[in-house]
């Protein structure tokens, strides 16, 4: 049979160091091939840690379609299905492929310069866009090209479905089950006065629609952070959040359910 090529990823903790020398150990006596860097032509790519360690491997593999497992030695983890004591179980069903994979969208945003750059930032989890600490922001939403709100206040958060039990519901935002492919728009300490006037909830959007957002000129500095990746522009002349085309496949054994895990993490 020919064997397979598995990327490992870790945190630096000890427990996840160690946890992934054992597994190292075992997979390379079944016969892998194991690697520390991401391969394009990985088989699969295991993440150790919590949903943090999760999306940092994520950004470094830029957004791989290789399936990817996460083995939880962070917190609830909402990405990580295998606990580390599991992990034999894990091999196992691996090995019988008794695994589905959760197909997963990502958020993306394109920004626009005053001199004509452009950038594109992609989100597993969401994408704030924000002013200068301390201060408000006021910009112009448009869904779809048609004018909807003139905003000011800290910003404005793009959750995906998968990203919405992360900062989205911190803000009081909706928790969403990921079988649903939509985005959701969440204002961060929106101001509602005469001149500007924006939704105080959170409102869905179907996954083909593009928000559009167009800073006041007095802004001078915008911040656009995607899974906690912040990058400071000046100049900004239009951003435009969209779903992106690109996908994160993961791993989902058979007791896997959402609704079980949310429960567990905040009930
Ligand atoms: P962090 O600030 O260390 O962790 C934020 C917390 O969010 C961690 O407990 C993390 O779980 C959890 N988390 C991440 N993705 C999640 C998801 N999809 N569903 C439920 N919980 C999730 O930063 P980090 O670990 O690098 O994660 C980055 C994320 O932090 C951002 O994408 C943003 O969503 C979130 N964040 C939240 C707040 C807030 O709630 N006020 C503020 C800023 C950023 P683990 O403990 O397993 O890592
Ligand atoms: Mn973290």
């Amino acid at each position: 049979m020919n064997r397979k090529l598995i990327s490992i990823f870790t945190n630096e903790t000890e427990l996840s160091i160690d946890v992934k020398q054992t597994l190292t150990k075992q997979l390379v006596n079944l016969g892998y091939t194991v690697m520390s860097e991401y391969s394009r032509d990985a088989d699969l790519i295991i993440c150790i840690g919590g949903d943090g360690a999760f999306l940092e491997t994520i950004h470094k593999c830029d957004f791989p379609d290789t399936p990817i497992v996460g083995i939880n030695t962070g917190h609830l983890g909402f990405f990580q299905e295998v606990l580390p004591e599991d992990f034999k179980k894990f091999i196992k069903e691996y090995e019988n492929g008794e695994y589905t994979l959760q197909k997963l969208s990502t958020v993306k945003c394109l920004v626009t310069t005053a001199d004509g750059q452009k950038n594109t930032h992609t989100g597993l989890n969401e994408i704030t866009i924000t002013g200068r600490k301390s201060y408000s922001i006021h910009f112009d939403i448009s869904i779809d090209g048609k004018p909807i709100e003139k905003f000011s206040g800290d910003g404005i958060l793009v959750a995906t479905s998968a990203g919405s039990t992360a900062y989205n519901y911190s803000l009081g935002g909706s928790i969403v089950d990921p079988r649903l492919d939509l985005l959701q728009v969440t204002p961060l300490a929106p101001m509602n006065t005469t001149a500007y006037r924006s939704f105080t909830s959170s409102i869905l959007l179907p996954s083909e629609l593009t928000l559009g957002i167009v800073p006041e000129s007095s802004e001078n500095r915008i911040y656009i952070t995607n899974d906690g990746i912040e990058t400071g522009y000046s100049n900004v002349k239009e951003i435009e959040v969209r779903t992106s085309d690109r996908h994160v496949n993961l791993l989902r054994f058979n007791d896997y359910d959402f609704w079980n895990k949310v429960k567990d993490k905040f009930l």
